[in-house]
């Protein structure tokens, strides 16, 4: 823990005083005695001159000078004739990682996960089935009606974290001339944070694999749950036809996700990339900032995770409700049972200059990533226990 703090800061120190030409020009309007007065609280990532803890998303990670300079050193070949080697090297690792055979570097998870599903759809009428919460159904536009021809069948997971292997059963659409019958089922992990279990994937990954379904994973931030539940990525891996993979998360690179399957799924993929305009040409210098943010940033996970239940545990002393339990880096809280409005609270922390994303119905989500200084969780607690205490 402690290497992995000292790195951290080393990193950020690098991020806030580095000296790319995004970074210089950060810096000159920033100001030199800001710039040091960051550099001696640590490790604020500068945002449009101001400085906000942004704790949105894990997706508002900034690139840091050390990344910047591996980035200048990638490979410059084409990769739609195939010939960039920091993408092909990056490919093959990420790979090897999850136990797959092959890999498509793209530009988001979006594209990596309709990529995916895409490819194991090829004979409608058909369906996919996935929990009613998973970003393959709700935040990614309707694709896989738009790009697959596919219905699908969103089902409430009853325990709130993660479908189980009954649950998928009692959903699965037979085939038969009436129906669009289940060809795929799409997990996510980690689902808002929470960890989908090994032991009950097997389950599904038994049940699908014996009436012929894939099974697709969204691993966004497969990254975290491989870190909380200690077990490598290829574990995962193991039970899955599919994998997509973000960089652009809690691992801190500025673009990039990796879809994972065998050679021949892979193939089609980059077909359908291609198709869907999303072959790009000198792209190395992403795939080395990828490459850069699995050995460098990957360890720095758990600390976003302790941080998080750091927080958890001060929002429930305070009175506030979890939304769900956390099991890595993100944080749901409800107002409610305080009785204070959500919307006043993010403009308080707003104030602070703080900001958290608001989810409705005086719902909040706070996450956690490596850019996000040791102190956050105090100053964060501090505004509310004010709030609260004047309530
Ligand atoms: C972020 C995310 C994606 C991909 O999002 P992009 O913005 O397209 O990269 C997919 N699934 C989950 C669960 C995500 O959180």
């Amino acid at each position: 823990m402690k290497s992995n703090l000292s790195k951290f800061s080393n990193l950020l120190y690098k991020a806030t005083v580095g000296s790319s030409t995004t970074l210089k020009q950060t810096y000159t309007r920033v100001g030199k005695a800001q710039i040091r007065q960051y550099y001696g609280s640590g490790k604020v990532a500068v945002t449009n001159g101001e400085e906000y803890l942004d704790l949105r998303s894990d997706t508002v990670t900034k690139p840091t000078e050390a990344m910047f300079k591996v980035m200048r050193n990638a490979s410059v070949g084409d990769d739609v004739f195939g010939e960039d080697e920091s993408i092909r090297n990056f490919e093959r690792k990420v790979a090897q990682l999850s136990g797959h055979e092959a890999a498509l570097f793209c530009t988001s998870g979006t594209l990596t996960n309709q990529l995916g599903l895409r490819t194991h759809l090829r004979d409608p009428p058909q369906s996919v089935l996935c929990d009613n919460r998973a970003h393959v159904y709700v935040y990614e536009a309707g694709g896989i009606s738009f790009h697959s021809q596919a219905g699908v069948t969103p089902v409430v997971a009853k325990n709130g974290i993660h479908l189980t292997s009954e649950e998928i059963l009692e959903n699965l659409i037979d085939e038969d001339i009436h129906n669009a019958p289940t060809k795929v089922v799409s997990l996510e992990n980690t689902c808002n944070g929470m960890i989908f279990p090994l032991e009950e994937i097997k389950k599904i990954r038994a049940l699908t694999k014996e009436r012929g379904i894939k099974l697709h994973l969204d691993g966004a931030r497969l990254w975290n749950a491989s870190v909380a539940s200690n077990l490598p990525i290829y574990e995962y891996g193991a039970q899955f036809d599919s994998m997509s993979l973000c960089f652009s998360k809690g691992l801190g690179a500025p673009i990039g996700s990796v879809l994972v399957g065998n050679e021949k799924f892979i193939q089609k993929a980059k077909h359908f990339r291609k198709l869907f305009g999303g072959g790009w040409r000198q792209a190395g210098f992403l795939a080395a900032a990828g490459e850069y943010c699995l050995t460098e940033h990957l360890p720095l996970l758990s600390m976003d995770h302790q941080n998080a239940s750091s927080l958890a545990g001060k929002l429930t002393e305070m009175g506030f409700d979890l939304v769900c339990p956390v099991h890595t880096n993100m944080v749901f809280f409800s107002s409610q049972s305080i009785g204070i409005n959500m919307s006043d609270i993010i403009k308080e922390l707003y104030d602070h200059k703080i900001r958290i994303m608001d989810y409705g119905k005086n719902r909040a989500r706070v996450v956690f990533h490596h850019q996000i200084p040791q102190d956050a969780v105090e100053k964060i607690t501090r505004v509310l226990e004010r709030m609260v205490a004047k309530k």
